[in-house]
């Protein structure tokens, strides 16, 4: 059904086998089906990575834009186009890291944007650099003995930034994902939809994982829900919704201040 919103002359993507950013894509356009979203009403920016190379796949009007400003060129187009949908995809590493300020930024103003931030637990088309959203102790290219670093838990930081809408799932949990997206895209305010879809070819191969199935059943075994059992098992792995409030939308407050300025 999806096979109408794909580019089929870019056909087959980039992506190794066992990829999740596939799953993520067709997900996101299950979603925008039942919310029409269409190559009409619709543009999808992204930045630079795996999951960035998304938009090139399909029929809605896209921007591929530099690493770490996908938010950036999706504002100045929300602004300039208040009527049309946007959907920013990311990785981790663009928006947490390259990103990370933009990101911040973004939650606090509350422009009506959708980020989905697939989470593959490392700089993929890079080698497989540890990235901010990175497990503490993880191996990558970047941390040979293990990462020391802590990783954000985007979901929190984005709440606690002003987000209106926060919600974490991931590629086995895929209606869910497929929900939290579409109530993004209906929240009228930034949202933000981290999907976990951890990297076979760079995190599975370094940290212990044979395949990519192994890497979906751990998925499967590790995430728990939140407020089911009210722990969490492993960091960052609790999916649900972490805000869902409402606030002054940017556009909304711009085009108000516009008008006191023209009636003065
Ligand atoms: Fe996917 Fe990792 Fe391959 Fe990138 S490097 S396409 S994230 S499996």
């Amino acid at each position: 059904m999806m096979t109408k919103y794909l580019e089929i002359s870019h056909m087959p993507t980039i992506w190794c086998s066992g990829c999740g950013n596939g799953i993520v894509m067709n997900t996101m356009l299950r979603a925008f089906e039942e919310e029409a979203l269409t190559p009409d009403n619709t543009v999808i920016v992204s930045g630079i990575g795996c999951s960035s190379r998304m938009p090139g796949y399909l029929t809605f009007p896209s921007v591929h834009t530099a690493h770490g400003r996908a938010i950036p060129f999706a504002t100045g187009l929300k602004m300039a186009r208040p009527d049309l949908n946007i959907v920013i995809v990311s990785g981790d590493g663009d928006a947490a890291a390259i990103g990370g300020n933009h990101l911040i930024h973004a939650c606090r103003r509350n422009l009506d944007l959708t980020l989905i931030i697939i989470n593959n637990e490392t700089y993929g088309m890079t080698n497989g650099q540890f990235s901010p959203l990175t497990p503490i102790g993880s191996f990558s290219s970047t941390s040979e003995y293990g990462s020391i670093d802590r990783p954000f838990d985007v979901m929190k930081l984005c709440a606690a930034a002003g987000a209106t809408y926060a919600a974490r799932s991931s590629v086995y949990h895929t209606e869910q994902l497929k929900r939290f997206i579409s109530e993004g895209t209906r929240n009228h305010g930034f949202s933000v939809i981290e999907c976990l879809s951890i990297c076979p070819t760079h995190y599975g191969k370094d940290n212990g994982f044979s395949d990519p199935v192994e890497m979906m059943n751990f998925l499967r075994d590790n995430c728990t829900w939140m407020g089911k059992d009210g722990k969490r098992k492993k960091y960052c792995m609790d999916l649900g919704v972490f805000c869902g409030e409402s606030a002054p939308e940017y556009s909304d407050e711009y085009a108000k201040m516009r008008d006191r300025v023209r009636l003065l």
